[in-house]
């Protein structure tokens, strides 16, 4: 076990961190570097390109494969070129569902306040993108020197710290959540098992799912539970787009009524 862990640790260290899920694994370089340990073609990590695909090969004494091409043209390293996300601020609504998309918190922003992309975080993965309503992202070429070796490794390893930053809130907001939800959940728990092993990342603790009530609920409960669910997710959708004090206040309400009465 210890060495299968190292492996698809050594694994992802190699992986650019961008977390973009375009090798097909919605979760990011983890899950693929442990697809890979168990056998999965490693040539499939777009940003990383042939550089990427090769070193994996000889890390894995494997035969060399053509690396999954990129829509982006060919960098001096080899690799695809690096874009970055700039958000039309005049056309932002402050929607804020571009925040909870980005796996490395580079945007900023709060509710009905445009947004902001903070450009020396964003790896230009392109998760913001497809949730922005008014479509008011573009992805631009980043035209910055290559980094050199060393500065793209610290570069990696800050992403992936920033991304287990991340899990760990949307884990801690699945469950209290306030705002909308854009992202499918993470498994969380395979990031949880490698935040214990693995230095400078910060350990994942994975919130208690809540258990389902035991008490059988009458009739009458049930359709008053059924309106109040009804009514929050209404607040919550016309909140997501418009802030407003008394739909806080009233949502924060039926929050409460709801719990009092899941406990009845
Ligand atoms: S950076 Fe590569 S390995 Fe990581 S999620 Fe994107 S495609 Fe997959
Ligand atoms: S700002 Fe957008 S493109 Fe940049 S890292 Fe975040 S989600 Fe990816
Ligand atoms: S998703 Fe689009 S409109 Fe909403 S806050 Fe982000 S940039 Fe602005």
């Amino acid at each position: 076990m210890t060495s299968e862990i190292s492996l698809i640790q050594q694994i992802d260290a190699l992986l650019p961190q961008t977390q973009c899920g375009l090798c097909g694994h919605r979760d990011g370089c983890l899950p693929y570097a442990k697809a890979i340990s168990e056998g999965e073609e490693a040539n499939k990590c777009v940003p990383g390109g042939q550089p990427v695909a090769d070193t994996l090969a000889a890390l894995l004494n494997r035969s060399h494969l053509i690396a999954e091409a990129s829509v982006w043209p060919i960098q001096s390293d080899g690799r695809p070129q690096r874009v970055k996300a700039v958000i039309r601020e005049d056309e932002c609504i402050g929607c804020t569902k571009c925040i909870s998309a980005c796996p490395v918190d580079a945007i900023i922003g709060s509710g009905k306040l445009m947004h902001t992309v903070l450009t020396d975080l964003c790896t230009g993965c392109e998760l913001c993108i497809p949730p922005c309503p008014v479509d008011c992202i573009d992805l631009v070429e980043e035209f910055d020197q290559v980094p050199s070796e060393p500065v793209r490794i610290a570069e990696q390893n800050d992403l992936r710290r920033r991304y287990y930053a991340h899990i760990q809130r949307e884990e801690k907001r699945r469950i209290h959540r306030k705002g909308p939800v854009v992202r499918a959940e993470i498994d969380t728990e395979l990031f949880a098992q490698f935040s214990t092993q693995t230095d400078s990342v910060p350990v994942i603790e994975v919130v208690e799912k809540p258990t389902t009530p035991v008490v059988q609920l009458d009739a009458k409960t049930t359709i008053e539970l059924a309106k109040i669910r009804t009514q929050i997710k209404k607040l919550e959708k016309q909140l997501s787009v418009r802030d407003d004090a008394k739909k806080r206040e009233l949502l924060h309400t039926l929050t409460q009524q709801l719990t009092q009465l899941q406990g009845a």
